[in-house]
């Protein structure tokens, strides 16, 4: 009734009037004239229905050439109004403001709340891209978030991610696909701009030659969105002339490819045939707390005596359970020679090899050969990793206890078949 109405005296019947949502209304007046008309069609309603309307509970806020003081049945006059959980401002940069403080405060509560929860990395990052910063994906879709509340939010996912932990792998890692080294963690400022340029040029196209196409691009002449039309040139021709393919994440790729850096690991030892290892954790089937110690592996960031030694961190980089020079090859084979012979026993049955150095190879370097037992390899070795660098007292009897359980939750999914190699046997069993 009040579309009907209010678009008798309206222009363009293309332009927005009314957006309602659940008991949530919505009236954009274009000319002043329209004010009496939308009066008199609530009194109308009021009136049909019986129900009464609260004005007092309603908010104006003029916007552009509306007479500041101009309202009806004395609505109150406001400089912001909340619409759909977002703040509208008459003025710009304090829309910004009002809306992005509270949710970086939020964030910053969030973060510290959740530290309680004992997740692994590969949880927390889930956290984070589904939960903790969903607030922000929603808001960012319309309202450009600031460079230094983004900075702000990934110290804040920093300090969530590694508070505890001595060494840490790079965000601009962490940024990256699984099978390129990465866990797959959302940066904050290009999913963002994203959004946002998702937002514009769908709007662009869809109304092309029209007024919003024309606001679009007078929106954009904005001093704040300058950094959005600069990465507007970053995304390639072939996405900007095709609409269909537009999506937020075809832009978030390009943008994140912009600045690609490759994992300092991967600079360290070129020679390791790295898309085979970063594969390996794209496997299903093996928990997160089994795949994140084997990262914490790969990038060598266990914090081991020679290691902590070699930073001024501690006074000594012998062994504290057997005095030798700690280092991660130590800690994994030599350290604990009757649980590594365990293991040995295990992958030179089930990796057609003999030689101690391959097997060493296998652990250490997580680079798997490429035959039928690759998964059961991959999960023992995963098992066996996480046990050596989380427990400070190793038996066999400890490691077993451990993999008898994974094995028990894979029985559970009807999975355990893939522990089953070429003889036959299960692993555990040889
Ligand atoms: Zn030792």
């Amino acid at each position: 009734m009040i579309h009907h109405n209010l678009h008798a005296e309206n222009c363009n019947n293309k332009l927005f009037t009314t957006l309602a949502y659940a008991d949530d209304m919505v009236i954009l007046l274009r000319k002043e004239q329209q004010l009496p008309v939308l009066h008199q069609v609530l009194h109308r309603y009021a009136m049909a229905s019986t129900a009464n309307i609260n004005f007092r509970k309603s908010n104006l806020l003029p916007l552009g050439h509306w007479p500041p003081s101009l309202t009806m049945a004395n609505i109150p006059i406001k400089d912001f109004v909340k619409i759909l959980g977002m703040f509208i401002h008459t003025d710009i940069k304090k829309m910004i403001e009002l809306n992005w403080n509270p949710i970086l405060n939020t964030i910053r509560y969030m973060f510290s709340k959740q530290l309680i929860r004992n997740l692994n990395l590969i949880q927390k990052i889930w956290n984070i891209n589904l939960f903790i910063l969903s607030k922000v994906w929603y808001i960012a879709q319309i309202i450009p978030l600031p460079e230094d509340v983004a900075q702000r939010i990934e110290l804040g996912i920093t300090y969530y991610l590694w508070t505890g932990h001595i060494y840490k792998i790079a965000k601009s890692q962490l940024w990256k696909r699984t099978e390129q080294g990465g866990c797959g963690l959302i940066a904050v400022n290009n999913k963002s701009k994203a959004l946002l340029i998702q937002t514009l040029l769908q709007r662009k196209i869809k109304y092309k030659n029209s007024i919003t196409s024309k606001l679009i691009d007078f929106t954009l002449q904005h001093p704040i969105f300058r950094r959005i039309k600069m990465c507007l040139n970053k995304i390639p021709e072939r996405l900007l002339n095709d609409p269909e393919s537009m999506t937020t994440k075809e832009i978030y790729t390009s943008l994140l490819a912009v600045k690609e850096t490759i994992p300092s690991i991967m600079t360290k030892y070129p020679n390791m045939k790295w898309k085979r290892i970063w594969k390996i954790f794209t496997l299903p089937n093996i928990s997160t707390d089994w795949k994140t110690s084997a990262y914490k592996v790969v990038n060598d960031i266990v914090p081991t005596e020679a290691k902590k030694y070699h930073h001024n961190i501690t006074h000594s980089p012998l062994c504290q359970h057997c005095g030798s020079f700690d280092t991660l090859h130590h800690r994994l084979t030599t350290c604990r020679p009757v649980v590594w012979s365990w293991l040995c026993r295990k992958l030179i049955n089930a990796s057609h090899t003999d030689n101690p150095n391959d097997v060493r190879r296998t652990v250490l370097q997580l680079e798997m050969p490429n035959h039928s037992n690759k998964f059961a390899l991959t999960w023992i070795i995963m098992g066996y990793l996480h046990y050596m660098i989380s427990d400070n007292n190793t038996t066999i009897a400890g490691l077993q206890k451990l993999l008898m359980e994974a094995e028990r939750n894979l029985r559970r999914k009807g999975r355990n078949n893939l522990l089953i190699i070429e003889n036959k046997k299960n692993i555990l069993n040889i």
